[in-house]
């Protein structure tokens, strides 16, 4: 009986991937709600906004007007080029439309490409941790060695430069830096980026740059791109998208931006995975994403994520016992629990199922990180409001 179905085995390169846990905690919380329970979820990475009207107009009306065809593989030129305009108002670099950017299905797709473009079994890939769980597992599905660099609290989860260098070896062939960081909000300072740029020209490393959230910062702190240091801007690739500042996860949209001899590669990949995005969302998306209208929303969104963030922070305050570094930017706090006799695990599982509030573990995020639990604030005033009402009932009034 086993042999027979013995053809549903998975190939080995998934051996050491896992099902995200974020999804998973996710799928309790529904199951919770669809119970009738008031389930509020802090554990999703997604805006509660909408996404902008101009760009649901203009891809409305590309549909009407039949842009229903193939795009180039590399992504719609026009979108190209308003991805380039982006660029160079965002990050102060010029990348040609015309070969050095590709549009793909999502942040989540960039990053496949770029893993399994540039990756061959063995090589090493130095990923700080607590990182997106994507990287360790599309570096597993390559055949990459995971080289994880904890990120500790007592920094301020910032990048320890020597420590980077002690842990490069003549088998790193790339670094992922995610800036700002999911999950923890930080936004790593220039001097530590232009010491990690250094360290990657000298080594001739690739960089592999997420800056999904760059243009969701706070305080007006500078969040530069490590592509911008020198001899950085032809071993980096710039990965972003549309998911998270333009509130539009369901429409799957990303961007890399790298060095004309390296788009080639990530081409070869994209073209016989997805082909192309659909060319209405494309062509829609490049008539509004850069227009004021469009920036206007972006910057009402911006400004209440702050207000959120700066609520749950006094929230927690008040509640007393939950440590944090004060994120800078993305949508997510990371929080210490360990002064409430808790380990991250318990008090996640415990506060869903006993207050019906979601967030995930920190275990998941990164193996030092069992005291820890991230917070995305990325939803409504009043979700934050009545959550710290529950938070503050979970540890005090019990
Ligand atoms: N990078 C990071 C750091 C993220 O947090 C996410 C989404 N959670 C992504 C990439 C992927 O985003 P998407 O595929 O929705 O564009």
């Amino acid at each position: 009986m086993e042999n027979e179905t013995a053809c549903l085995r998975a190939a080995k390169r998934l051996s050491h991937m896992y099902f995200s846990p974020i999804r998973q905690v996710g799928e309790r919380a529904s199951a919770l709600a669809g119970e009738g329970h008031p389930v509020i979820f802090f554990s999703t990475g997604e805006p509660d906004f909408n996404t902008p009207s101009a760009i649901k107009n203009a891809a409305i009306q590309a549909i009407q007007d039949n842009q229903t065809h193939y795009a180039s593989n590399r992504g719609a030129l026009s979108l190209r080029k308003a991805v380039s305009e982006q660029l160079a108002r965002t990050i102060q670099l010029d990348y040609d439309p015309a070969t050095e950017i590709l549009i793909t299905a999502g942040g989540a797709e960039a990053i496949q490409n770029a893993f399994l473009a540039t990756l061959d079994p063995g090589d090493e890939v130095i990923v700080f941790t607590p990182a997106f769980m994507n990287y360790e597992n599309l570096i597993s599905m390559c055949g990459g060695v995971l080289v994880n660099i904890p990120l500790r609290k007592e920094n301020n989860f910032q990048i320890d430069p020597d420590e980077l260098s002690r842990h490069i070896t003549g088998k790193t062939r790339m670094i992922v830096i995610n800036n700002p960081c999911n999950p923890t909000g930080v936004v790593y300072q220039e001097a530590v980026l232009a010491k990690v740029a250094e360290l990657a020209v000298r080594h001739d490393l690739l960089v592999f740059s997420d800056e999904i959230y760059n243009q969701v910062v706070y305080d007006a702190v500078m969040c530069r791109s490590i592509a911008s240091f020198p001899g950085m801007r032809e071993r980096t690739i710039v990965m972003n998208g549309f998911s998270k500042v333009y509130a539009m996860t369901g429409w799957r949209l990303g961007t890399l931006a790298a060095d004309a001899r390296m788009i080639p590669h990530l081409l070869k990949v994209h073209q016989y995975t997805t082909t192309c995005q659909p060319t209405f969302i494309q062509e829609g998306v490049a008539k509004a994403m850069n227009l004021p209208e469009t920036l206007a929303d972006m910057s009402q969104m911006v400004a209440a994520f702050d207000r959120r963030r700066k609520m749950l922070m006094e929230g927690l305050d008040r509640i007393g016992n939950l440590e944090y570094t004060t994120p800078l930017g993305a949508f997510y706090i990371f929080i210490d629990v360990s002064k409430t006799g808790m380990d991250g695990d318990s008090f996640a599982s415990r506060l869903l199922e006993e207050q019906y509030v979601a967030c995930v573990p920190g275990s998941k995020l990164g193996t030092h990180c069992g005291n820890f639990v991230r917070f995305s604030y990325a939803t409504s005033d009043e979700n934050i409001r009545e959550g710290l009402t529950r938070i503050d009932a979970f540890l005090n009034h019990k």
